[in-house]
């Protein structure tokens, strides 16, 4: 089995990125990642041009929402504008024929029940005309985080699993952030697995920063402090198209790919 491995790359033009790095797929933000300001298409023609010509080249798209958005929170001058924005995100990775739209679990309030977390996930699933799939990603860091430990990630699918749209819910295994936010990647894969019953696509990353530091930090492959041969294990038994959130350009990610490739056998 061949893994497929992209790469995040600059939003102007992911088709001549894609080709660069000689990748299947590629991983782009649409607009600015710490904006409210709704999504914006930077590729000479706009979205229908993106699609058309991402069809014609053969590249994968895959959108990464905002890095602000939280629809976890119990603040609702967040948690309202978040559920906005993930809809407009949505919207606009559809537009340009995206395999999916990666958002982050979010945290709720220090002194929040996390329940509440949970629920409001619910409803952002319910609230959410979901047109390509929506993969919610692990976090390095936060207290009250929802989707950093494996307990909190069961909280959320617990809660989202009777909703309408679920089955057009994945997962989004980001390397660094399970090793930093302090999951085990021994057994990350099979712990997962048993929570969500699927992982669409991995993030990745060496991290520079140890075990449960909870910072989120990407490193090159093999030069951070994941355990190497634990990292290309992960990757290879997720069995997911990879997107490399690594450091540099496409120079630094073509040896990153080739760091993999050589691992995955
Ligand atoms: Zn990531």
């Amino acid at each position: 089995m061949s893994i497929a491995i992209g790469a995040h790359v600059d939003q102007t033009d992911p088709i001549a990125e894609a080709k660069a790095r000689n990748a299947p797929h590629v991983q782009l933000f649409l607009g600015d990642p710490q904006s409210y300001k709704g999504p914006v298409f930077r590729y000479d023609g706009g979205a229908d041009a993106l699609k058309a010509d991402a069809e014609a080249a053969g590249v994968g798209l895959y959108v990464h929402a905002p890095y602000l958005i939280n629809v976890a929170t119990t603040n609702n001058r967040q948690r309202i504008p978040s559920r906005k924005l993930l809809q407009q995100h949505m919207d606009a990775a559809a537009s340009i024929g995206a395999r999916g739209l990666i958002v982050h679990g979010g945290h709720v309030q220090d002194d929040d029940d996390p329940a509440k977390g949970f629920d409001n996930w619910r409803k952002a699933i319910d609230a959410t005309d979901i047109k390509v799939p929506l993969l919610i990603e692990n976090t390095a860091g936060g207290t009250n985080a929802m989707t950093r430990y494996l307990d909190r990630i069961a909280g959320v699918w617990d809660a989202i699993a009777a909703t309408e749209q679920f089955d057009q819910v994945g997962f989004c295994l980001d390397t660094c952030h399970a090793h930093a936010g302090g999951n085990p990647l021994e057994t990350i894969v099979d712990d997962v697995r048993k929570i969500t019953g699927r992982i669409d696509l991995v993030h990745g990353n060496d991290s520079r920063d140890e075990f449960d530091t909870g910072a989120d930090r990407h490193a090159n492959l093999g030069a951070g402090r994941i355990d190497p041969d634990l990292l290309a294990a992960v990757i290879r038994d997720a069995g997911a198209p990879v997107v490399l959130e690594t450091p540099g350009g496409a120079t630094e990610h073509t040896a990153d790919t080739e760091w993999l490739r050589s691992r995955l056998g």
